[in-house]
């Protein structure tokens, strides 16, 4: 995967401010279309 940049550091998948997942799913953060990034969301985010 591309090095992805995540400041979400209460993330398993998160060290040192970088995603380490071996992929990552993102979906829109709601049921219509998304027109900016706070309309988006990661779902492969999970607790440590
Ligand atoms: S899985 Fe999502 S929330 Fe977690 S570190 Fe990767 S990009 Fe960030």
């Amino acid at each position: 995967m591309p090095n992805v940049k995540c400041s979400v550091t209460e993330c398993k998948w998160n060290n040192s401010i970088e995603c380490h997942a071996p992929m990552i799913q993102v979906d829109r953060n709601g049921s219509g279309n998304a027109s900016n990034s706070d309309q988006t969301k990661c779902d492969t985010f999970r607790t440590k």
